[in-house]
């Protein structure tokens, strides 16, 4: 079965894509990575940098999670990304996503032997 690794890999990473004039991005890769089975996911965030950059920041700064747990990290740059809201008048199973481009600093938690992200904290 899928790790939560695995999970955020899925739910989180997009190296190689970008939403740059695609105003449709989130509907294709919110459907695609497996997150409007059931319902709709209402915010979910990807990161378009190497992998490795990512779990790079499970060494950087460590801050307070907002579930007030300990093992948040803070980017030391900003990163790529695209935020994906789900639109106030979406209804299942037609979830239509506002996609939004940023270059902003981003939380993760992290867990494991190796410890790698497992979750998407926030963006700053
Ligand atoms: P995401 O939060 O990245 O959108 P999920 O909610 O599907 O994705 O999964 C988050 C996973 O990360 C859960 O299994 C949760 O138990 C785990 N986790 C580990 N540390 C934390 C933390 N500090 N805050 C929230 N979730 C955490």
């Amino acid at each position: 079965r899928e790790s939560s690794a695995q999970k955020f890999q899925r739910q989180h990473m997009d190296p190689a894509g970008s939403s740059s004039n695609s105003p449709t991005y989130c509907n294709q890769m919110m459907k695609r990575r497996d997150m409007t089975k059931g319902s709709c996911k209402p915010v979910n965030t990807f990161v378009h940098e190497p992998l490795a950059d990512v779990q790079a920041i499970c060494s950087q700064e460590n801050v307070t999670c907002k579930n007030g747990k300990s093992n948040c990290y803070k980017s030391s740059s900003a990163l790529h990304i695209t935020d994906c809201h789900l639109k106030g008048n979406s209804k299942y199973p037609n979830c239509d996503y506002k996609t939004s481009q940023y270059q902003k600093q981003i939380i993760v938690a992290c867990e494991g032997n190796p410890y790698v992200p497992v979750h998407f904290d926030a963006t700053v």
